[in-house]
């Protein structure tokens, strides 16, 4: 019998040690190199507001075959030479395996296991399905109290929980029998280290990712094998294990640790007021008309609410003296 964040990190581990992930799943960076361009102006444009220290931390977290990084220090190069100039690359990365992608792609940078050994300087962090990665433990509610849900011979079986797991929010949902909640322990300790770090250093960190807006009862784990939807507990290490990212949880995480958070706000509505579709139509003029229409399907598909537009999300975690940063503006 085994806790399921510990089969999901273990399943997980195997699966990205021995499968390229982009042949099963397209992220947003594999899409349209738009994405990471604009991810890397984002940064770009926070360095400044924050009184463009040199040097500064640029750091992404799971930077899979290094697509968005790449992208985002092309356009960075060409319309922030000052930030390019005072940049050094951190990346946060476990396998093995993609670090040797990233590697060839991303010349100079240094890797990480976690941000807990990131030089103390001030940092720009950019993720984009990272913690939607990392393993959740889910906890059943079972008459007047909780039980945990692990894993055993690919079946779950459950024990009853210790009265103070899970965290205070199931409560507050107001589950009812047989509901299920979820907790990422990995996220949450990741916010408050990124929210602790970030009242001792000026800097942002920006999130994008899959998630509901608000916190809610609800079994959100999967899988994907060769492409398809698959049993999460079946033959582990064959497929990658996901989960829905609770932000509103992340979020507070990283506030009680004394940062500000801008959003959640729908992924179609962030890259739309930071011009998708504007430089897309900019690209796709310099392109054949079959290249062109790509372009600018990929954006569409980025963007719209009932393809990837709205249930990914985008989640900013500053620095209390850093302004709104761009994207994220209220009026
Ligand atoms: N950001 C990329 C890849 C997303 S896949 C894209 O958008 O295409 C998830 C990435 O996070 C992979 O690079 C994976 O190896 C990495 N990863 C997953 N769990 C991790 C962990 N616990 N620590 C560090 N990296 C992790």
């Amino acid at each position: 019998m085994e806790r399921l964040d510990h089969f999901m990190a273990r399943a997980n581990a195997a699966y990205y040690a021995t499968h390229d992930p982009f042949h099963d799943f397209t992220t947003s960076p594999e899409i349209s190199q738009v994405f990471g361009e604009i991810l890397g102006l984002w940064a770009a444009v926070t360095w400044e507001t924050i009184g463009r220290p040199d040097p500064v931390l640029l750091v992404e977290a799971g930077p899979g075959r290094g697509t968005l990084m790449a992208d985002a220090l092309r356009a960075i190069g060409r319309v922030a030479p000052g930030f390019g100039a005072a940049l050094r690359l951190h990346l946060i990365e476990a396998s093995p395996r993609l670090r040797a992608i990233q590697a060839e792609r991303l010349p100079g940078a240094i890797w990480h296991e976690q941000v807990g050994t990131l030089p103390d300087l001030p940092l720009l962090l950019l993720a984009n399905e990272f913690l939607d990665a990392l393993p959740i433990r889910q906890f059943v509610r079972r008459g007047t109290s909780w039980s945990e849900r692990f894993v055993e011979g690919a079946r779950f079986v459950e024990c009853p929980s210790t009265p103070t797991l899970p965290s205070a929010a199931g409560e507050d949902w107001g589950a009812g029998a047989g509901d299920i909640v979820e907790i990422n322990q990995p996220a949450l300790a990741l916010a408050g280290a990124l929210g602790h770090r970030l009242t001792r250093q000026p800097g942002a960190a920006l999130f994008l990712d899959y998630g509901p807006e608000h916190s809610g009862p609800g079994d959100s784990l999967q899988a994907i094998r060769d492409g398809q939807p698959a049993e999460p507990l079946a033959d582990p290490g064959s497929a990658d294990i996901t989960a829905h990212v609770d932000f509103a949880a992340f979020a507070a995480a990283a506030r009680a640790a004394g940062a500000t958070t801008h959003g959640p706000i729908p992924q179609g509505v962030f890259l739309t007021r930071l011009g998708l579709f504007q430089r897309t139509d900019r690209l796709a003029r310099s392109r054949s008309p079959a290249h062109a229409s790509a372009l600018i399907d990929a954006a569409h598909r980025l963007a719209e609410p009932n393809r990837m537009g709205r249930l990914f999300k985008a989640l900013a975690i500053c620095s209390p003296s850093c302004p709104v940063p761009p994207g994220f503006e209220t009026t």
